[in-house]
């Protein structure tokens, strides 16, 4: 088992404070939602997370398995297993989304313990299968001329391809019609195990309706307000955001 220690986390961009002392502790097996109105923090608190450089962190810690995630670069943090999906995945010309993974995953690997062209592919091909993505996607530009159902599924790809301890997955849900979301949760559904987190950040109750989450936690003001499980993410979907507001007595 993995475990992923958020603790009083503070992060600023260009001076302003976004994230005013987050906590959360997250271990492999568990899926916790993030919910919470729009500009709250929740796409912050992932890209800190992976240590996208235009965040500072000002306050806190990030623990993995009690390893100082906060010294590590961005490419050590995906070696030592955190894995972030992006609400708008960027194209890369001239690398295959093929060559993308296959340099991903053995970037994460010992030297003598590269993967073989044919296991490769033999990975490749089942999980394409279970996305129901057609064998030239993995042979194109990684996202290029890909539509946005499609990157988010290359994504979902990509994550199971690559297999960290944790899955930062923001909005994976947004703009995705009914198919594709069922298409998309199959494939994190079947990561799930032992061995496999998700941090998962959505708006809607409905991606929750196909992969069901252990924690759900309300994000308001840059900070986590309220914890708890499935039934919370239904409360909200009933009362909205004021529910909380109110019974917490924020004025935000
Ligand atoms: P959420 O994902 O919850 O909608 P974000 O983490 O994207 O919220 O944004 C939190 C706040 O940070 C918002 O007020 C947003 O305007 C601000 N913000 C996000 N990115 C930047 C940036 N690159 N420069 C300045 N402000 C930003
Ligand atoms: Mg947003
Ligand atoms: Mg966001």
């Amino acid at each position: 088992m993995s475990t992923l220690e958020i603790k009083n986390l503070h992060v600023s961009i260009e001076d302003k404070e976004i994230l005013k002392g987050v906590n959360l502790v997250m271990n492999t097996g568990e899926i916790h939602a993030i919910m919470g109105p729009n500009g709250t923090g929740k796409s912050t608190l992932a890209q800190s997370i992976m240590g996208h450089p235009s965040y500072t962190i000002t306050e806190g810690e990030i623990l993995l398995d009690g390893e100082d995630v906060l010294e590590m670069e961005v490419d050590e943090r995906a070696r030592a297993g955190l894995f972030l999906a992006m609400q708008y995945p960027s194209e890369i010309t001239g690398i295959t989304n093929a060559e993308f993974m296959r340099a991903a995953i053995n970037a994460t690997r010992e030297e003598d313990n590269k993967i073989s062209v044919m296991d490769f592919i033999k990975k490749l091909d089942k999980h394409m299968e279970t996305l129901n993505m057609p064998e030239e996607m993995a042979e194109r530009y990684l996202n290029e001329g890909f539509s946005g159902g499609e990157k988010k599924r290359n994504e979902i790809l990509q994550l199971m391809m690559i297999e960290p301890k944790f899955a930062l997955l923001d909005e994976i849900d947004s703009g995705l019609d009914i198919d594709a979301l069922k298409v998309v949760s199959k494939g994190i559904n079947s990561m799930l195990g032992d061995s496999f987190g998700v941090l998962m950040i959505t708006h809607y109750q409905r991606l929750l309706n196909y992969i069901e989450p252990t924690f759900v936690h309300i994000m308001m003001d840059g900070r986590v307000v309220k914890s708890g499980d499935a039934n919370l993410a239904k409360r909200l979907e009933a009362e909205g955001y004021r529910g909380i507001r109110d019974e917490l007595g924020l004025d935000i």
